[in-house]
């Protein structure tokens, strides 16, 4: 590494949405920026969440300094708790932030020898090698910040997520005039959030959400509203609230993390809602349905959370009727569409009335489009340009609209999870690789490679074939037949005539290989392994989990 230069380390986030996390690096120390998770797509089976590759960042723990995260979502704050057990360094965010995230850490039982620092809004701080500055934008979650980091090679501005809401529900903008005074002084390179680049526009301010809400409700007075959610949307929760108050409604929430964030959000003055406003989900029944407004989680189809609970009538003091409409004030994230159907499907079975953003704009994106994006090179005008926080698409849409501002393609570099940058006075370069696969969590067994579930995959796919048979090593022969059952697979004539085939296969090759005078316990089960995997694949274009158990005897 060069001596006036800066490294950047991508671990997550660039060509998936989720599991952000950077590592930026100056004179060998190292500050991480997030440390996120993401979750997995229906057919990672069995797999809770995907945590980024900590290997190349645990190998240099003594040369991290600190964990800086610039907003309090999962995809920024869940591989915390996998983090800080090995790299025990202060946490810097804002304060609703850094709660959120000691939240999630203290259920996890790591929170205790952990040490958080709360920043305000446009603070300046030294951070390791750097002075950081903490500066407000408006997102889906209070109190985001972009970071700009002064180095020896300029500064480097971080957006984090966000866009540019010019009426939030806070007042909180993004101090566009902050970042436009960072680009006067100079700014070397900027990493920008991709999410919504392919989107042309602008995106709506929350405070439209708000409006569309108020008439759904005004044209369902004596209905009970059911409103889903994110539990970390404060402000969502807010104009939900007040709403219903307008209506005169009691609020009930539902989830354990709604009920956790709005505690917390209330404490620390960021959601403004009396007590006396609230019942508990048992006395629901005890108000007539136009009395009461339900705020829960599971907007995003998640099996255990309480919509999905409500939407199969398992929720134990409240069952969903056609005297409910259920209200999903929000978007499905890629992989989710399927789990929210079925939601939908359910509500429905139950004669419930269903609205959400296909039919009434009832919620926004929390991610800049465009005009946004191009609003945001404008103030900075950075020298040097990577998109970070997108699926791939995403972020070859974000260059191109980098390019289009002004940027020339030598100034700007697609980088994608494992890219190391380095960025010196004459410009960006790439400076190498590092592992950045997928780390699998699956519940109590913990990290799991890639291999067991794309086996699971397989099985869930074609099924699997289990081989016997017994061999005398003396005469060469097989003594017990070849025999061959299968799970995953029908019943039918198709598959019976198939296994009969497969069986007489695996046998010719047995008897070949016998013959050759091959007589090793490992070598005859790859050879039926073989013989089998070769015509299930090539004439049969199946490829279910083979297993053998032939015993030389
Ligand atoms: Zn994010
Ligand atoms: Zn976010």
């Amino acid at each position: 590494m060069a001596k006036d230069s800066v490294r950047i380390t991508f671990l997550g986030g660039l060509g998936e949405i989720g599991r952000n996390c950077l590592a930026i690096e100056q004179d060998g120390r190292i500050v991480v920026v997030d440390a996120g998770l993401m979750f997995p797509e229906p057919t990672m089976y069995g797999v809770d969440l995907i945590l980024p590759d900590f290997t190349w960042l645990l190998e240099r723990r003594d040369r991290v300094d600190a964990i800086v995260l610039t907003h309090g979502h999962e995809d920024h704050t869940g591989a915390l708790r996998y983090l800080v057990t090995n790299v025990n360094v202060p946490i810097y965010g804002s304060q609703l932030t850094l709660g959120f995230a000691r939240h999630r850490l203290t259920e996890a039982r790591v929170a205790k020898d952990l040490t958080f620092i709360e920043v305000e809004d446009g603070e300046r701080r030294r951070i390791g090698p750097f002075e950081v500055e903490f500066i407000p934008v408006t997102h889906s979650v209070p109190s985001a910040n972009a970071l700009a980091f002064s180095t020896k090679v300029g500064l480097i501005v971080h957006s984090g997520d966000f866009k540019l809401d010019l009426t939030p529900i806070d007042g909180r903008r993004t101090d566009v005039s902050r970042l436009a005074a960072l680009g006067d002084e100079g700014v070397a390179l900027l990493l920008c959030d991709s999410t919504n680049a392919e989107e042309p526009g602008f995106t709506a301010s929350e405070r439209s959400v708000g409006s569309a809400l108020r008439r759904v409700f005004l044209e369902r007075p004596d209905r009970r509203m059911v409103v889903a959610c994110f539990a970390s949307h404060i402000h969502r929760v807010q104009q939900i609230i007040d709403v219903a108050l307008e209506q005169n409604r009691k609020i009930a929430l539902m989830g354990r993390s709604m009920e956790s964030n709005v505690k917390l959000a209330r404490k620390l003055n960021l959601l403004h809602v009396d007590a006396a406003h609230f019942i508990d989900v048992e006395n629901i029944s005890r108000y007539a349905p136009g009395e009461v407004c339900v705020i829960c989680t599971g907007s995003q189809g998640e099996p255990l959370a309480a919509l999905s609970k409500l939407s199969r009538g398992d929720q134990r003091f409240m069952k969903v009727s056609d005297e409910d409409t259920v209200v999903l004030s929000s978007h499905p994230i890629p992989g989710n569409e399927w789990s929210v159907g079925r939601v939908i499907d359910d509500l429905h079975r139950a004669g419930t009335e269903v609205i959400h953003s296909g039919v009434e704009p009832v919620h926004a994106s929390g991610h800049a489009r465009q005009g946004e994006l191009r609003m945001f090179h404008q103030l900075v005008r950075p020298r040097n340009f990577v998109p970070v926080h997108g699926e791939y698409r995403h972020m070859v849409h974000h260059r191109e609209l980098a390019h289009s501002m002004g940027l020339s393609p030598e100034h700007t570099l697609l980088c994608e999870d494992g890219d190391q940058i380095e960025i010196t006075p004459a410009g960006i370069r790439r400076a190498g690789q590092v592992p950045a696969g997928f780390h699998y969590i699956d519940g109590d067994a913990g990290e799991i490679d890639e291999r067991p579930i794309e086996e699971r995959r397989m099985l869930a796919e074609f099924g699997v074939v289990q081989i016997t048979a017994g061999i005398d090593a003396a005469r060469g022969t097989i003594v017990q037949p070849v025999r061959l059952s299968a799970r995953g697979w029908f019943d039918g004539e198709t598959d019976r005539k198939l296994l009969a085939t497969l069986t007489e296969e695996i046998r010719g090759a047995l008897e070949s290989a016998l013959r050759e005078g091959e007589r090793d316990d490992a070598a005859l089960n790859k050879v039926a392994q073989r013989a089998a995997g070769r015509m299930l694949g090539q004439r049969f274009r199946r490829q279910p989990v083979v297993l053998s158990a032939v015993a030389v005897i």
